[in-house]
């Protein structure tokens, strides 16, 4: 049969998504979404939006976002890019800051997707291992590099880097971007936007699908240097796009407003996240410390491809990676207090028979 896309695209191996199934009545907890809806506040502010202005193309800028933005973070506007989800900032970072003639470093076990785009953007890379507790140590990162990426808290891990041990990478590479994707920072992490006014090498980027409840708003962006904001928004504009809806702009601003609720959650998904630590460790899992809003686990007597298993049949997803030094382990996110009681029985009965 013949081919009809490129041979280009024929060599791309693209990004797998964890599932969204398609059948109601199942206790999610794959994906790191977050268990709680988001606030009313929030939703008024969304529903507002879809008032006679939505026949309008909204601002392409998104500019009431990225002053609201600016503001919560002490930045100036120019310091702020918006997108349609982290994913796409990433993207646009990938193509604009992160390809150079020497390699891109990130970590061995880290978000799938950084491969996936180095691939569509040719990028060369190396990876470089974490060390037997999964951590990021930043002396790894020594050979001669074009830039630096990586999670803090890494995904799939939870592992946090502290923020003094981000300033030694800094200081060490002046020259190169470093990108620290902050997609899980609000569940225990500290903010590394504290030093992009230090470090104008220094871009990071954040998401309101986790902490902020709105993974179906489709909302991120990225802090840094006006002109790593400029670079963004050049391959942005090479696109004509509009990044954000109305809806997304304003239920994007109204989430800033709304510390209470936001503060509330986090902390709701941080005292479940220990919670079910504690039951993991009970049972006899080995978990690796998180900060983020899901747990890394192992069990020493059963195959984590076949708890996975088993809770599927119990009506539980969570998430499991076949790949090496990671395939004994279990991803699983951080439920609501029902369904965490609703997996924690279903472990305890694959784990004691
Ligand atoms: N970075 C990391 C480390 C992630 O796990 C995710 C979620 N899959 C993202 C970025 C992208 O999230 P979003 O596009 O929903 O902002």
């Amino acid at each position: 049969m013949s081919q009809y896309w490129s041979s280009l695209v024929h060599t791309l191996t693209p990004y797998v998504p964890g599932e969204q199934p398609k059948v109601n009545n199942l206790i999610k907890l794959n994906t790191n979404e977050n268990p709680y809806p988001p606030s009313d506040y929030v939703l008024d502010a969304i529903k507002k939006a879809t008032d006679d202005k939505l026949k309008l193309y909204p601002d392409p800028n998104a500019d009431v976002l990225k002053k609201r933005i600016a503001d919560y973070h002490n930045v100036d506007a120019n310091q702020v890019f918006v997108g349609n989800g982290s994913d796409e900032v990433l993207a646009h970072a990938f193509q604009a800051l992160l390809k150079q003639e020497k390699p891109l470093l990130f970590p061995d076990i880290t978000y799938s997707f950084y491969p996936v785009y180095c691939g569509l953007y040719g990028i060369d890379y190396q990876t470089v291992p974490l060390n037997d507790e999964f951590e990021i140590q930043v002396a790894d990162y020594s050979q001669e590099c074009g830039a630096i990426i990586f999670p803090n808290p890494n995904a799939p891990t939870g592992r946090l880097l502290e923020l003094d041990e981000i300033e030694v990478l800094l200081q060490s590479h002046t020259q190169q971007v470093v990108l620290i994707d902050e997609a899980y920072v609000d569940f225990g992490g500290q903010s590394a936007i504290s030093l992009v006014n230090k470090y104008p090498n220094l871009l990071v980027t954040q998401t309101l699908s986790k902490s902020r409840s709105l993974a179906g708003l489709r909302v991120g962006f990225a802090v840094g240097h006006a002109d790593l904001i400029e670079g963004l928004e050049r391959v942005k504009n090479s696109f004509n796009s509009y990044p954000l809806d109305r809806l997304a702009i304003y239920g994007a601003v109204a989430s800033f407003d709304d510390e209470q609720s936001f503060q509330e959650s986090c902390k709701s998904v941080i005292n479940t996240r220990e919670e079910l630590n504690a039951k993991l460790l009970e049972l006899g899992f080995k978990v690796l410390p998180s900060a983020a809003n899901f747990v890394f686990a192992t069990h020493p007597q059963f195959k984590a491809v076949e708890i996975a298993a088993k809770l599927r049949e119990k009506s539980i997803i969570v998430r499991y990676f076949n790949k090496p030094r990671i395939d004994q382990f279990l991803r699983i996110t951080i439920g609501n207090d029902t369904e965490n009681q609703a997996l924690c029985v279903a472990l305890e009965a694959i784990i004691k028979g």
